[in-house]
């Protein structure tokens, strides 16, 4: 089963996949936890060009193709062998990020970045995607309080471009509805948890 879970910056993706990956381990499944983009060296390399500082004028294109190409090497190399293997992927990031930041925040459009991400990954959509929504004040702060997180080029965003993000994800939902599931990621961090549980564990259980 491939689960992605989705979010602006600091929505807490990262602590609730920890988490989960423990509370399913612990209980017996064999669990993988990966990231996007990266999860594998040639992904990790990508990364780190997508997401250097010094690269100010990288073109929406280029960054949209960059993370499609991230993206078909470490499903191929990592996700699709890992879900053959019968094991739980739980995945920071995937399509859907690219609909939001690409498609939408960056305005080249759900439809194109659709398509190139079609070619990089063909039917293999999750099975499921939770979507951690917050303000973008609200993740920005929680992002600026936080010790020991990546400097990245998109901090150099502005606030339109996270609602923009935000708005992206939002029109995913309803596009989506049986696939993303949309979790309100203000809240304390154990009721968050509790409710990705519910609908992670209605999902093993079927
Ligand atoms: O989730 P994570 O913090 O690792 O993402 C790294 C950075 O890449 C974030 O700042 C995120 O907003 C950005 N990103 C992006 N477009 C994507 C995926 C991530 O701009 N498709
Ligand atoms: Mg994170």
């Amino acid at each position: 089963i491939f689960i992605t879970f989705e979010g602006g910056e600091g929505a807490g993706k990262t602590s609730v996949i920890a988490r989960l990956q423990q509370e399913l381990a612990a209980g017996g499944n064999e669990v993988l936890v990966t990231r996007e983009p990266g999860g594998i060296p040639i992904a990790e390399q990508i990364r780190s060009i997508i997401l250097d500082r010094a690269h100010t004028m990288m073109d929406e294109r280029t960054e949209a193709l960059l993370y499609a190409a991230a993206r078909r090497q470490h499903l191929v190399e990592k996700v699709l062998p890992a879900l053959n293997d019968g094991q739980i992927v739980l995945c920071d990031r995937f399509i859907d990020s690219s609909l939001a930041y690409q498609g939408i925040a960056r305005g080249l459009g759900m439809e194109q970045v659709w398509s190139i991400n079609q070619f990089a990954i063909g039917d293999m959509l999750p099975d499921l995607t939770i979507y951690l929504d917050v303000a973008p004040e609200v993740g920005l702060q929680r992002i600026a309080n936080a010790a020991g997180r990546e400097v990245n080029r998109l901090d150099l965003e502005s606030n339109d471009f996270h609602q923009k993000v935000r708005a992206g994800y939002l029109a995913l939902c309803e596009k989506f509805p049986e696939r993303i599931v949309k979790i309100n990621a203000e809240h304390e961090p154990d009721v968050v948890y509790q409710q990705v549980l519910q609908h992670i564990g209605r999902f093993l259980n079927n």
